[in-house]
């Protein structure tokens, strides 16, 4: 919390109420990625959402930030709906797209040029947003010459010379390595805590569990499929926060469990809600490769956890990316290798089979667990198995797909049913034919 803080009893900021947003999909049909999100932004505080990849977090930002329009519902800044780009609202994103043919004053610049404010101004307070940010002496350099933690330096200092009251961060160092994160994370918490950043309130969506914890004053955990705000927890934790602090870790510990958590069955949410639930072809899959399923399977099978380990604790360990992590383990739920609740995983009899079996018996079970409960594995089999050529062109179940998911969900499904159905030889894909067939499958 700032220097400013704490003011909660101040009027909010932003609010946010009952806020969808569908889009069309190519059938006509709707893709509802947001409903009845609510949530307020109050000054001094950062307020964390976390959630999954697809979840509809950059899609609620641009509802916020007034770039689109909600289907339903209303966004309010300082206590008027906001409905077109809104002055006072600015966004840092996962990278800036740079002029490369602009210096980093150039740069900063452009985010005051709309503003109509005079030139002398706009160089003042570029130059002031540069240094704050620790970019001074690179003014006149190009985005060439920079690293990409300075090139990210670049892109803050062009939300904050607008003076924003509310700053939106969209993943603003998940494309850092994580040290220049580390970094930057900090430089950015010392100058909010100091008081000395141009800006009221932040919202910093984020997919990064520690990040979260680290920098938020409360965090929102949105859901999946659709998105909305499944709960909240406030972080109470003094800064400078460390990781070491136990204070830390069980707050850590508690995000994990609100992650893995069935959601209460909300009025008429019921199935569609569920987190785990493995249901029809139009299920989107997560991308897990079978790598990482085998790797997790193996990490949980053996000592110290013999079968039953907590998910945070597994990420601590490293043997696994973060962000691999939960998609992984929700694989395993649907596939029946595991159950995961309360940010345990814990595997099922199968899943202790695969573990200590050889490649073949390996291969075996996965492709039995395959067909039974992956829906959209047993119905490309299917088609594969009717079909006299034995042969079926992606686009047949692309097409499929696209009348329950987005378009860059059933890539990324038919990615990853691609990768499983390989590794259990359930059937093949040729990449240059793109089509799918019983070539090699015994
Ligand atoms: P997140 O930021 O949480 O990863 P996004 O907000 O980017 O998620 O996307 C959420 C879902 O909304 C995805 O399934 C995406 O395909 C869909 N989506 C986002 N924008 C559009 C759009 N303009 N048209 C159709 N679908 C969209
Ligand atoms: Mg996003």
């Amino acid at each position: 919390m700032n220097a400013a803080a704490p003011l909660l009893n101040l009027a909010p900021l932003l609010d946010v109420q009952h806020l969808c947003k569908s889009f069309r999909k190519p059938d006509g049909d709707q893709l509802v990625v947001l409903e009845n999100v609510n949530l307020t932004l109050r000054p001094g505080e950062i307020v964390g959402l976390l959630g999954r990849s697809g979840s509809g977090k950059s899609t609620l930002l641009r509802q916020i930030a007034g770039l689109d329009q909600p289907s339903a519902g209303v966004v309010n800044y300082l206590g008027r709906a906001v409905t077109g780009p809104a002055h006072g609202i600015a966004m840092v994103f996962q990278s800036f797209a740079l002029f490369p043919w602009l210096t980093v004053l150039e740069n900063v610049q452009l985010g005051l040029e709309a503003q109509g404010v005079p030139a002398p101004e706009m160089r003042k307070r570029s130059l002031q947003a540069i240094d704050l940010i620790g970019l001074d002496g690179f003014e006149s350099a190009y985005p060439r010459e920079l690293s990409g933690g300075m090139r990210q330096r670049v892109g803050f200092a062009r939300a904050l010379v607008v003076h924003p009251s509310i700053l939106l961060m969209d993943e603003p160092f998940s494309a850092l390595d994580i040290l220049t994160a580390e970094t930057l994370r900090s430089d950015f918490l010392d100058l909010w805590g100091e008081g000395q950043l141009p800006i009221k309130a932040v919202l910093l969506v984020t997919h990064n569990i520690e990040e979260a914890v680290q920098m938020c004053d409360r965090l929102l955990i949105f859901s999946s499929n659709p998105g909305r705000v499944a709960s909240e927890i406030p972080i109470d934790v003094p800064h400078p926060r460390h990781a070491e602090d136990p204070r830390f870790r069980a707050l850590i510990e508690r995000v994990y469990v609100e992650m893995t958590s069935r959601p209460r069955s909300a009025a008429g949410g019921g199935a569609r809600n569920e987190r785990f639930a493995g249901t029809g072809i139009g299920t989107t899959l997560q991308h897990v490769s079978s790598n990482v399923l085998q790797g997790l399977l193996e990490a949980v099978s053996e000592p110290p956890y013999d079968g039953k380990a907590d998910l945070p604790v597994i990420a601590e360990e490293g043997r696994l990316e973060v962000d691999d992590l939960f998609p992984a383990a929700e694989a395993l739920q649907m596939l029946r290798f595991a159950e995961v609740e309360g940010g345990d995983i814990r595997l099922t009899e199968a899943g202790l089979q695969f573990a200590r079996g050889d490649t073949d018996e390996r291969k075996k079970l996965f492709a039995r667990h395959l067909i039974t409960y992956v829906p959209l594995a047993a119905h490309i089999r299917r088609v594969l198995d009717e079909r006299a050529s034995h042969t079926a062109p992606k686009s047949r179940f692309f097409d499929e797909l696209e009348d329950y998911m987005a378009e860059d969900a059933a890539e990324q499904t038919l990615r990853t049913i691609i990768s499983w159905g390989r590794y259990a030889e359930v059937f093949a894909y040729d990449d240059s034919r793109q089509a799918f067939s019983l070539e090699n499958p015994a």
